[in-house]
């Protein structure tokens, strides 16, 4: 690795799991300093102690402002400041408008837009006092092209990317870039829980009742041009782009990164 995060101070939220355990684990390799946040607290002592010393963790419900207060204030404590947070906590959200209670709805908007708001929320002036630094936010290729069955969370996901806009015109002269990334379909445990319950593009009428969810999840491939899905060091390697000095021009965009999905 060439330490393209040396020294920066970093938040990882859904460091437990996927894409944010590969980008927790990326950045360390980087030479960042890496918060692990996870709402599944053990796993992300797992995450932190798999990273060894430059690494701690937290158990954090992102959709809780104090644990998201405590999140930053134990960071600013143990590294001494803070550089970058990627907000990529997220639940699964499958269902369209008309199948969703609004206990449902709200679980969703709950952890994936007002999660990525509130992890983000309590940095903002630590970054300023740092005299800037990098937010990146997790939205989804959901949140820029219709895809079948997941209404609450494409809406969470587009609102992710009107605040990302928001907060780099907000806080671009504080020196804060502040950008979001969007997947395409990377086979983790909140892609099998969406396909488990029907929903995304096996929510289609092609895919068949009976199909499994590794049935589904291998047909999903045809809807990527590149013939295969994301892993989650792909979309790990672009976090780790945007949240270090190499994308210092970079900021309000919403970056898709989905295998030519949104362009078929
Ligand atoms: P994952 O299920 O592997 O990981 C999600 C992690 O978030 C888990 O460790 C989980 O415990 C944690 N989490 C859930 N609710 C939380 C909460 N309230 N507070 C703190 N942590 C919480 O899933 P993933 O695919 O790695 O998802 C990461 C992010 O990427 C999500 O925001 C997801 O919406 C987004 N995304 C994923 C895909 C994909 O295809 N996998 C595509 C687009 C966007």
């Amino acid at each position: 690795m060439t330490g393209r995060l040396s020294g920066k101070r970093t938040i990882v939220t859904g460091a437990g799991s996927g894409i944010g355990q590969a980008a927790a684990r990326l950045f360390a390799a980087e030479g960042a300093h890496v918060m692990c946040a996870d709402i599944n607290g053990d796993a992300a002592a797992a995450t932190a102690t798999d990273i060894g010393e430059r690494a701690i963790s937290l158990a954090v419900d992102v959709s809780r402002p104090a644990d998201c207060q405590a999140m930053v204030d134990q960071t600013v404590s143990a590294f001494g400041g803070l550089d970058a947070v990627y907000a990529n906590a997220g639940v699964d959200g499958p269902g369209r408008a008309g199948d969703l209670d609004i206990d449902e709805w709200n679980r969703v908007i709950g952890v994936n837009l007002t999660g990525v708001w509130l992890s983000v929320r309590y940095a903002i002036d630590h970054l300023i006092a740092a005299g800037g630094g990098s937010l990146v936010l997790q939205a989804s290729v959901g949140g820029v092209i219709g895809v079948p069955g997941i209404a609450s969370y494409a809406a969470a996901k587009a609102g992710v990317i009107g605040l990302t806009r928001q907060m780099a015109v907000d806080y671009g002269p504080d020196g804060i870039r502040v950008n979001a990334i969007c997947p395409g379909t990377v086979p983790t445990p909140l892609v099998r829980a969406t396909y488990e319950k029907r929903g995304g593009f096996s929510a289609t009428a092609n895919a068949p009742a009976d199909a499994t969810v590794d049935e589904l999840i291998d047909a999903a491939k045809v809807r990527h041009p590149i013939g295969r899905l994301g892993t989650t060091t792909d979309i790990a390697q672009l976090a780790l782009h945007l949240a270090s000095d190499e994308s210092s021009w970079t900021t309000g965009t919403a970056i898709v990164i989905d295998g030519g999905m949104s362009a078929a």
